[in-house]
């Protein structure tokens, strides 16, 4: 296909790729996308075992309520059609050694009266904590479709909620997880804000999370990942988009400062006005491009910024109905008997999400049991360097996580009926996400700027080659990788004087 001044060639059809072609043909572009797997959404997928559904992304989908402004960009992408959500009452229990449980309540209220009785002497940090989540509820941007009344209120609303809270909102950005963790003298309340949140990770999102999770706009969506995945690659198709699976894209093709189109790892050529990549942040500019388009502000980030850890992700076929546990957003952490190395860490305590939410992901009295446990790249590749050696510690953690199990789940030993381990090489080879990270950049007090001043989308010293999704918007997560993809198309219907449609 020839390029013309409207092709956009699109790399990667996860969220941000597939969205950029959807709004790119609501904008009169023709849009081809480029994906090296045979299927849809990237890191938001699941793989099926035996009849049971292993989800390796959603616990959350932020915007699910339709009061909310983010859920625009769902019904936009064809998300929120026809999707049945569920709010757990808890996002998760953190059980304790010694008989006592920490329960972080989807209520924000009910949260605080919880942890208030757990540990009375906490008091100032638990109420501080609440106080944040409930700052956070405040905020809420106009969306597009907003009639202009109610586009009026929001902005009203947001700009004294800036006036109100904007040094609060500082102040919280600049606490990370471990951090604020220290502040709780109760050992177990300490140990659960620890786990539940990345140690270095801006602590205002975990309040974010909590005053979604309170105002019930962040819901299980049943069915879980690939059918969301699938319903925006049926918007795009539907729209006239042009997909093509199985085409790994080697390089962007520049000449003179512009991008002329891109070489898949087969040599074929295609030529484009434009180039937008929505893959792995460093494979574009340090393989695609050769990192020879890099400012310095784009290498100090890929030199210095943490990201979102890798993952061990163990997933178990049980059969067993799992009724007499709570139904949580992300899980239960229970501590272990004593210290076991599972991979390249020792681990006190062991995570496990129960798919209780969801009867899709099992057969009937079944259930799909998960263990997502943080694990070095590097470890993995080393061990890789035999292929032999990879696959039989493969084997050796999923009996260790089942015997592990036992110690909480009495009998689950026999129930287990097929076990599978993805490690972060798993996560790197089906999606190309650099060093297997599974939701780009955390975000620091240190780089927490992005959240007002949002990262440039286009490639230093080119033209007409742009990056969306979340390489480009710290934080990461779907609704993330669709915005980003949204404003993206803004800008470049601006660069041609156009008004842009959202649908
Ligand atoms: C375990 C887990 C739990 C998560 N939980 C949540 C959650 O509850 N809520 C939430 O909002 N988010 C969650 N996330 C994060 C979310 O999945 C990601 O942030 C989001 O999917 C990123 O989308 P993206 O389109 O930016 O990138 P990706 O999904 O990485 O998409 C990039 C695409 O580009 C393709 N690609 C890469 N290189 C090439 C190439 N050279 N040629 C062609 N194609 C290429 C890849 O195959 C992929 O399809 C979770 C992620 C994981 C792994």
């Amino acid at each position: 296909m020839a390029s013309d001044e409207k092709s956009l060639v699109i790399i990667g059809a996860g969220f941000a790729g597939l969205a950029a072609g959807i709004y790119g043909r609501l904008n009169g572009y023709n849009t081809q996308v480029y994906e090296m797997h045979n299927q849809p959404g990237g890191l938001c997928t699941a793989w099926k075992r035996k009849g049971y559904t292993f989800d390796a992304c959603i616990h959350w989908l932020v915007g699910s309520s339709p009061d909310s402004s983010q859920h625009s960009i769902w019904k936009e992408t064809g998300v929120a059609q026809g999707r049945e959500f569920v709010y757990p009452d808890e996002y998760c229990r953190c059980e304790g050694a010694e008989g006592r449980t920490v329960i972080f309540y989807s209520d924000a209220g009910k949260l605080e009266e919880h942890l208030l009785q757990l540990s009375p002497r906490d008091a100032d940090t638990i109420r501080d904590f609440i106080r944040g989540v409930k700052m956070c509820t405040q905020f809420d941007f106009p969306a597009d479709d907003d009639p202009p009344f109610v586009r009026f209120r929001k902005s009203l609303k947001m700009f004294f909620a800036f006036m109100k809270y904007g040094k609060e909102f500082r102040k919280w950005t600049n606490i990370t997880g471990e951090e604020f963790a220290n502040r709780f003298s109760d050992p177990l309340l300490k140990e659960a804000f620890m786990e539940i949140w990345i140690p270095e990770f801006s602590i205002v999102f975990m309040l974010f999370t909590f005053a979604w999770l309170h105002i019930r706009n962040a819901g299980y969506p049943i069915g879980g990942s690939m059918p969301m995945s699938k319903a925006l690659e049926e918007r795009y198709i539907e729209l006239g988009g042009v997909l093509n699976y199985n085409s790994k894209v080697a390089r962007i093709l520049t000449t003179d400062g512009r991008a002329t189109g891109i070489r898949l790892v087969d040599g074929t050529e295609i030529p484009a006005a434009r180039v937008i990549s929505a893959a792995d942040g460093h494979a574009t500019l340090f393989n695609m491009l050769d990192g020879k388009y890099l400012d310095a502000k784009t290498r100090e980030q890929y030199e210095k910024w943490p990201l979102f850890h890798s993952l061990l992700f163990v997933s178990l076929g049980v059969n067993r109905k799992f009724d007499d546990l709570p139904v949580t957003v992300s899980g239960i952490s229970f501590p272990l008997k004593e210290p076991v190395m599972i991979a390249d860490k020792v681990r006190e305590r062991l995570p496990v999400h129960i798919y209780n939410q969801d009867p899709t992901m099992a057969p009937e009295g079944k259930t799909a049991v998960t263990v997502m446990l943080d694990s070095d790249h590097e470890y993995w590749k080393k061990l890789y360097e035999d292929p032999a050696v990879y696959v039989q510690k493969k084997d050796d953690i999923a009996k260790t996580i089942v015997r592990l199990l036992e110690q909480r789940f009495p009998g689950i030993t026999e129930q287990v009926e097929v076990t599978d381990v993805a490690t972060p090489l798993t996560f790197e080879r089906y999606t190309g996400n650099w060093k297997g990270s599974f939701e780009g950049w955390i975000i620091t007090p240190e780089n927490a700027y992005t959240m007002t001043k949002p990262m440039p989308q286009m490639v230093p010293g080119l033209k007409n080659v742009y990056m969306c999704g979340q390489w480009v918007e710290p934080g990461g997560g779907l609704p993330t990788s669709i915005m980003s993809a949204k404003r993206l198309l803004k800008t470049i219907c601006k660069e041609d004087g156009r008004k842009f449609r959202s649908t």
